[in-house]
């Protein structure tokens, strides 16, 4: 049966990104329609997205609502042309105008980040409602549309169009919550009862995150073992009282990812294509990528490569406490790719120097780089504290380059450990986060690179025939909006 699912996102790809959720928002929808569902996505027009200079169709009638003091009004623009999903964009440049998406160059978010997002939640319901597009289940992302979750289940209900909508709450990273001042109750339409420390109240503050969690019909994250860690009672992110209540309905998916964009058989960023069946071409990669890089030219130095954002996160810091001793006592290459924390960046940006033809990096954001790493490394570094999903292990896996990881979240999910009594296995998992951890983890990779070269052989097989396409994603989502469309039913 057809659904018709409204997606209400603060990213997507290509529109707008500042992470991962806009790459699951630009992918998640080609595959909804190929399984025959009427999905439509609703956008903020950020100033980004305007200087993309998309041909748009500009409905004929403002849309508006009662925000703050009074009414807020906006064009709507539509654009027809992503593989037959409309994506409406909500154009009010005093709230989208701006530099950023969440806030300025090196400025904190802006203040009125609440406003500007519950406008967009609004203005999304207002707009199906003109539409007469009665929805079965909104599609939320994140802490800028949970909030949708709670109009629904309140003034909401009584709408003739969509007060049977159901809600599904996606959570990209525990992090980030929207946590704002409680001014903002009274101005987003929201009830003071609301303001419950059960609800949308965190320390005093309103909690857009955790009010989305309560009122979600369904709430799902990006894998199931980040599912699972966001509900010990110890987690940083401290809600997981309010997850774990909600038994069942909160579950993990994990993300697919782009195999036409990320795979060696046809990668156009790459000096030569290879296959599982035929891998030399990741030899002529390795080399070039040595060359590039200066790094030392020799098809027989175990390679190790890493990209990411120096974030806390990420863990890099403990890769830069244990990196030098690493390439004194091995054999081995190393090439990192990032950008982010000052100290981090002058401390990988100094580490060729130190070590001239061992060592490479570069401090900056290249897709092309980020592609070359992949396709010429022997192994992937992902040593992330903590992970919802994770994208670059995975594309690791299609690449042959065997990611060494710390098993939590999708890294635990996505990559399968390397046994070594009889070579089976995707990767290599460490599970302290600590450096001695890493350390050892990464002279086991590179001693299974020279000593059990038939093992290495195995793991790179296995590793190239992983699947985590979309589609596959798709259809977990699709169990997922009924569940919404059930409970949303029981609840009445
Ligand atoms: P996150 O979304 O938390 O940054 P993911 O692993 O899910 O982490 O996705 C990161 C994506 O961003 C990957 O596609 C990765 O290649 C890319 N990326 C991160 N840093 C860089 C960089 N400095 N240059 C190029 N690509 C990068």
């Amino acid at each position: 049966m057809t659904l018709r699912i409204a997606m209400i996102s603060p990213e997507m790809e290509p529109f707008a990104k500042t992470g991962g959720l806009a790459d699951v928002v630009g992918s998640l929808p080609i595959e909804l329609k190929a399984l025959g569902h009427d999905i439509r996505v609703i956008m903020p027009y950020y100033r980004g997205t305007r200087l993309k200079g998309l041909p748009t169709e500009v409905l004929p009638f403002p849309v508006g609502t009662y925000l703050g003091k009074g009414m807020e009004w906006c064009a709507i623009r539509v654009f027809h042309d992503y593989y037959d999903v409309p994506v409406y964009f909500v154009e009010h440049n005093a709230f989208f105008d701006r530099e950023g998406i969440y806030h300025d160059n090196n400025m904190g978010d802006y203040y009125d980040n609440p406003l500007r997002f519950g406008f967009l939640c609004k203005i999304a319901m207002q707009l199906c409602r003109q539409l007469l597009f009665e929805v079965d289940v909104f599609h939320l992302h994140d802490w800028p549309t949970a909030v949708t979750a709670a109009f629904l289940k309140t003034w909401g209900r009584y709408d003739p169009v969509i007060g049977k909508s159901a809600s599904l709450l996606t959570i990209h990273n525990m992090s980030y919550q929207g946590i704002y001042a409680k001014e903002n109750v009274p101005d987003l339409g929201l009830s003071w009862d609301h303001f419950h420390r059960d609800i949308f109240e965190s320390y005093d503050n309103l909690n857009l995150l955790k009010g989305g969690i309560f009122f979600a019909d369904m709430v799902n994250t990006v894998s199931p073992t980040y599912s699972y860690e966001v509900r010990q009672l110890n987690h940083e992110a401290g809600l997981s009282h309010f997850l774990y209540r909600k038994g069942g309905n909160f579950v993990g998916v994990l993300n697919g990812v782009d195999y036409a964009a990320w795979s060696p058989e046809r990668d156009p960023f790459i000096p030569a294509n290879y296959s599982r069946h035929k891998r030399a071409g990741k030899m002529v990669c390795k080399r070039f990528l040595q060359r590039t890089f200066r790094l030392e030219e020799d098809d027989n130095i175990a390679l190790i490569g890493t990209i990411g954002r120096f974030v806390w996160q990420k863990g890099f810091q403990l890769v830069a406490r244990i990196i030098a001793a690493v390439l004194l006592n091995m054999r081995v290459q190393f090439i990192i790719l990032g950008t982010g924390d000052r100290e981090l960046e002058d401390f990988f940006r100094e580490l060729p120097l130190r070590f001239p033809g061992q060592a490479a990096s570069y401090i900056g954001f290249s897709n092309e780089v980020a592609h070359l790493i992949e396709a010429g490394s022997d192994f992937f570094l992902m040593p992330s504290l903590f992970e919802p999903c994770g994208l670059n292990q995975i594309y690791s896996l299609r690449y042959g380059t065997l990611p060494i990881v710390h098993a939590t979240g999708g890294l635990e999910d996505t990559v399968w450990n390397y046994n070594e009594a009889n070579g089976t296995g995707t990767g290599f998992k460490f599970y302290d986060a600590n450096p001695e951890a890493l350390y050892n983890t990464i002279g086991w990779a590179i001693s299974t690179y020279y000593d059990r070269k038939e093992h290495l052989f195995s793991l790179i097989q296995n590793a190239m025939l992983m699947d985590f396409s979309w589609q596959k994603s798709a259809t977990e989502y699709e169990k997922l909006y009924w569940q919404a469309i059930l409970n949303n039913r029981e609840r009445g």
